[in-house]
């Protein structure tokens, strides 16, 4: 038996019981990121 797990979508190594990455994945921060700099632009 293998020790860790394979990520049936990415393919990457996981710990046993540990969801990968590409699973989680939802809103990327970097949106909110953008919208904070155009508040700061309008606050500006
Ligand atoms: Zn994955």
């Amino acid at each position: 038996m293998p020790y860790y797990n394979i990520c049936p979508h990415c393919g990457s190594h996981l710990d046993p019981g540990e969801r990968c990455d590409c699973q989680s994945k939802g809103p990327e921060p970097k949106q909110r990121e953008s919208a904070d700099e155009k508040k700061e632009a309008k606050s500006a």
